[in-house]
């Protein structure tokens, strides 16, 4: 196991019930704005219970943060921050409002000539400062509510990019699983795909032996396997609406990342596919997951082996052949998700696969926990789910 640091100070508050309890998160003293989305909390009724739980605070709002938040759309929430003199941000909606009001949070205070540096340009410019943010979340899948992580788009360039600061990391985040029960079924699925691959990020690597960190990853993927579908099957099923609210929260605040190696080369393949074709981002990994454990097949053959065995029990044949078993196993659960797995099913292009490895080659960029997947590996990932 490796040495590691570890601090996740973000307050969870987790139930039937608790949205009201915003009041007694935000500190009394503060102007704050409430961020959201296209208007789903408005039909859903989240935002009137925000509303009305902070009936006394001075309360302002920013509306239509779209999915995959674009870098302009924050820039006029900076805007307005300035110019009324925000001093809380309260982002209320999924991953994507909340990524939005982290990046905005630190746009604010950011002291450099342009804010998209803090995502272009990670090593020179990093947040040294953030305006304080709580969460109130409405769909279990980024596991945004618990880390310090965001993605931002660039919509005039069609650039995707992360940036990652514990000066972002909500003060506060709170869970309601009865969110849910409004969700459409692709959302459902998308967020399972998405807490499922969060684990496989930190797990599918090479053994450092983590038994436990193992054991962390293996039990979020078999709750996600057994509940996502329940979740599908009927949306008022709150127990099951609560264990995946839960698992897509582990998934993503650091826990199982601790103390092993890390890929997320399947993420950051996945942001392009969105970035040119707008597909919604847990569908991209369930597009790249399988063409990374084909081509990683050599790297990653002992965790495929174990994640095979423990999570889809499968034990028969040669390495290869469990492998093979295992990347089928994987991809047979997205699409009883709903959830197609190639890019011809989502009308990507193949010259879309030339503009992908042209990006990554031009950036010279070699990731993966190995650090050995460069462009010419990109490519052939993509060409395997054509
Ligand atoms: P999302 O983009 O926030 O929301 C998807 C859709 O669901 C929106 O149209 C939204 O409508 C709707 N919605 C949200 N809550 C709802 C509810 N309770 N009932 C009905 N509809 C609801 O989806 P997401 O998957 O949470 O976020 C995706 C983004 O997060 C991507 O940009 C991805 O790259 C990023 N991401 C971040 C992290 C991280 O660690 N920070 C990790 C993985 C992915 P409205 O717009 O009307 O609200
Ligand atoms: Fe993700």
């Amino acid at each position: 196991m490796y040495n590691f640091e570890y601090k996740n100070p973000v307050k969870i508050v987790f139930g039937k019930g608790t949205i009201p309890n915003v009041v007694n998160e935000i500190p009394k003293n503060k102007k704050v704005l409430m961020t959201y989305g296209g208007g789903s909390i408005k039909r859903t009724g989240v935002y009137d219970q925000v509303k009305t739980a902070l009936k006394d605070f001075d309360l302002l709002e920013f509306g239509g943060i779209e999915p995959n938040p674009h870098y302009e759309t924050c820039m006029q929430a900076v805007e307005l921050i300035r110019k009324e003199k925000v001093d809380y941000l309260l982002s209320v909606g999924g991953g994507s409002v909340l990524d939005a009001t982290k990046f905005i949070a630190a746009a604010v205070l950011f002291e450099g000539s342009d804010p998209w540096d803090i995502l272009d340009k990670p090593a020179t410019s990093p947040v040294k400062a953030a305006l304080p943010l709580g969460a109130v979340l409405t769909l279990p899948a980024t596991g945004s509510e618990m880390n310090g992580n965001a993605v931002i788009t660039r919509k005039a360039t069609l650039e995707k990019k992360a940036f990652g600061s514990a000066l972002v990391m909500p003060q506060f985040s709170i869970l309601d699983p009865e969110c849910v029960f409004t969700l459409p079924d692709r959302q459902v699925a998308n967020g399972v795909v998405d807490a499922f691959v969060h684990v496989m990020e930190q797990y599918l690597t090479f053994d450092v032996n983590a038994p436990l960190q193992d054991r962390l990853a293996e039990a979020i993927l078999t709750t996600l396997i057994e509940e996502g579908p329940k979740v599908l099957a009927d949306r008022n099923d709150y127990q099951a609406a609560a264990n995946f609210m839960w698992c897509a929260t582990m998934a993503l605040n650091g826990l199982i990342a601790v103390g092993v190696p890390q890929d997320w080369g399947t993420h950051l393949i996945g942001h392009e596919l969105t970035a040119f074709h707008g597909i919604d981002h847990g569908r991209t990994l369930a597009i790249v997951l399988p063409g990374m454990m084909n081509l990683k097949r050599a790297g990653k053959k002992d965790k495929i082996l174990q994640y095979g065995e423990r999570i889809w029990g499968i034990t028969e044949g040669s390495d290869q052949e469990r492998i093979d078993a295992t990347i089928a196993r994987t991809i047979a659960f997205f699409e009883s998700l709903g959830v197609p797995t190639t890019l011809p099913e989502y009308d990507v292009p193949a010259e879309t696969i030339d503009k992908i490895t042209f990006r990554f080659k031009e950036s010279g960029m070699k990731f993966g926990e190995q650090r050995d997947i460069d462009y010419q590996t990109v490519e052939a990932i993509l060409k395997d789910r054509l």
